[in-house]
């Protein structure tokens, strides 16, 4: 039987609820436990796909197109192992269904309400990937903070929920936050304390408590929490700040916080986990032998969660060349043809990200001309993509008004046109063309020898494509299709002929890194950049 493990917040957001989540779900796999994560989150928008980064930061999309919270991208860094729209439900969501069934008269008549009927669909829900039997165990995280009106509905499905399964088959950890008050010299229990009461209140008694913390939890300050919150002195779990988050899992265990959940469970302790590539990994990433400097050229700049997977992607490919990156964001608007060389000054690489509309497109296209005339390193990624054919069009190719459609509709050279398949589209959520798609690569290309094989697949976000009827016009003056899609011929990656390393996808590498498999866009751009600072 598929056991459940919730994860509630209190005291304050951004406690970082989806690396508890992934650090314990990780424990539980590499002790042999098949474990997945999904994410229940209280807005109202039916997915994250709608709202701008700078509300929730980056949206990360599943193999099977869904758009969904950053934390997904957590969950299948720590584990890699896919999930999908099952693993991430909003309030909108579950609206959406109980009134789409409420017109069609699935409800005979009743009164629909949030108890029962928007509860229940809560619940059925939160066992959808728990019925194929393919998990032994479901960590569900709920976004928000308990207390907060619209979390409430959730937290009651968990009580009903708990009630159903019985004794031994769910728990609930509540990450909180433990303050340290400097004036007084001292951790503060209190707010924990409330947070428990108001979960109390809601009839939910949490099992395990994970405290956030600046200091170390002294066994004083365990046994006061222990005792004003009804849980053992054991399920009191230090959370001590990390210098990764990629240290949590270690923390974790050093904690016992996956052996209190094995038996608050009662499932056997067994195997101890087998952690050795994660700790390889992190040695990797602890101790480099060298380091570079990668600026991350966007329009998003101010909130780096807007770049997420991005820079995840970064830190797995530097532990693999045993190399520090450090990233650098550069306000895509800040730079113009005089700054330039200014801007990227002491940069071994330069990634033009991913981005919609058009502000700062132009010191996006200044960015690449300057990386493409002087042969830096340069990756991009989904518009970093298309700026790059757009660069190339207008600067090599003389096409002055070279441009994309979403930029300029009535521009003369759509060099990036929208795709046929959107120009009928009105809905803006999940309209998208999204989720995983084949690439085939061309032998003799960089991309080619980059990733070693001829077939691959990579998950796609966009509106807008390579506009194929210039091709032959960009491939005589050396910028060539090295991917493409088997099936409609869409360019998936552009690259130039002659430059150390000139690489981009329509599509978004970053959100299939992982710690076991670090993207190798990722790893062999870091690695050019690196023989970029090298050579110098
Ligand atoms: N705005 C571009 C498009 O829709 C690129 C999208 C992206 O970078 N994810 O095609």
């Amino acid at each position: 039987m598929t056991k459940y493990i919730f994860v509630t917040g209190g005291v304050t957001s951004s406690l970082g609820k989806g690396i508890i989540a992934a650090s314990l779900a990780k424990l539980l796999q590499a002790r042999g436990y098949k474990v997945t994560i999904q994410k229940f989150d209280p807005y109202i928008n039916i997915d994250p796909g709608t709202l701008n980064p700078y509300e929730h930061g980056e949206c990360y999309v599943t193999e099977d197109g869904a758009e969904t919270d950053l934390d997904l991208g957590h969950y299948e860094r720590f584990l890699n192992v896919p999930t999908s729209q099952a693993n991430n439900v909003t309030t909108g969501r579950i609206y959406q269904h109980v009134i789409q069934q409420e017109r069609e008269g699935a409800y005979l008549g009743k009164t629909v309400q949030v108890i029962p009927h928007i509860t229940d669909e809560i619940k059925r829900r939160m066992q959808l990937l728990g019925e194929s039997g393919e998990y032994d165990i479901i960590i569900t995280e709920l976004g928000g903070t308990v207390g907060d009106i619209e979390s409430l509905p959730f937290v009651e499905a968990v009580r009903q929920l708990r009630w159903e399964l019985g004794a031994n088959n769910s728990l609930v950890i509540h990450l909180t936050l433990v303050p340290y008050l400097a004036a007084a010299g001292e951790l503060k229990t209190k707010p924990t304390q409330h947070s428990v009461k108001t979960l109390l209140e809601y009839g939910v008694q949490p099992d395990i408590l994970v405290c956030r913390t600046e200091h170390k939890l002294s066994q004083e300050i365990r046994k006061k929490l222990a005792q004003f919150c009804n849980v053992n002195i054991n399920a009191v779990v230090e959370s001590i700040d990390a210098s990764t988050i990629y240290d949590v899992p270690l923390l974790m265990l050093k904690e016992n916080l996956d052996k209190t959940a094995l038996t608050k469970l009662k499932l056997p302790n067994k195997n101890e986990p087998n952690l050795e590539n994660w700790k390889a990994f992190l040695g990797k990433l602890k101790n480099p032998t060298s380091e570079i400097c990668i600026a991350l050229v966007g329009k998003y700049v101010e909130l780096p969660d807007a770049y997420k997977s991005i820079i995840e992607g970064f830190i797995h490919a530097g532990a693999t060349n045993e190399c520090k990156v450090k990233v650098s964001y550069i306000a895509a608007e800040s730079v113009t043809k005089e700054n330039v060389a200014e801007k990227l000054k002491g940069m071994d690489g330069v990634l033009v990200a991913p981005g919609f509309g058009e502000r700062g497109l132009d010191g996006k296209l200044n960015a690449i001309q300057y990386v493409r005339e002087n042969n830096i390193p340069f990756f991009g990624i989904c518009l970093g993509m298309q700026c790059s054919v757009i660069e190339f069009g207008r600067n090599v190719l003389g096409l002055k008004d070279a441009n994309s459609f979403e930029m300029d509709a009535n521009t003369s050279n759509p060099v990036i046109n929208l795709m046929e398949e959107q120009k009928n589209i009105t809905n803006m959520g999940g309209t998208m063309r999204l989720g995983a798609y084949d690439c085939e690569i061309k032998k003799g290309t960089k991309a080619f020898a980059i990733y070693g094989k001829t077939k691959i697949s990579e998950r796609h976000r966009h509106r807008y494509e390579f506009n194929n009827d210039y091709l032959k016009q960009y491939e005589a003056a050396g910028m060539i299709a090295s991917g493409f899609n088997p099936e409609t011929g869409l360019v998936e990656i552009v690259e130039l002929k002659n430059h150390p390393f000139f690489v981009a996808g329509q599509f978004h590498p970053e959100l299939k890194s992982t710690v076991a498999n670090p993207h190798p866009l990722f790893v062999s751009f870091v690695a050019a950049a690196l023989a970029n600072k090298k050579s110098k």
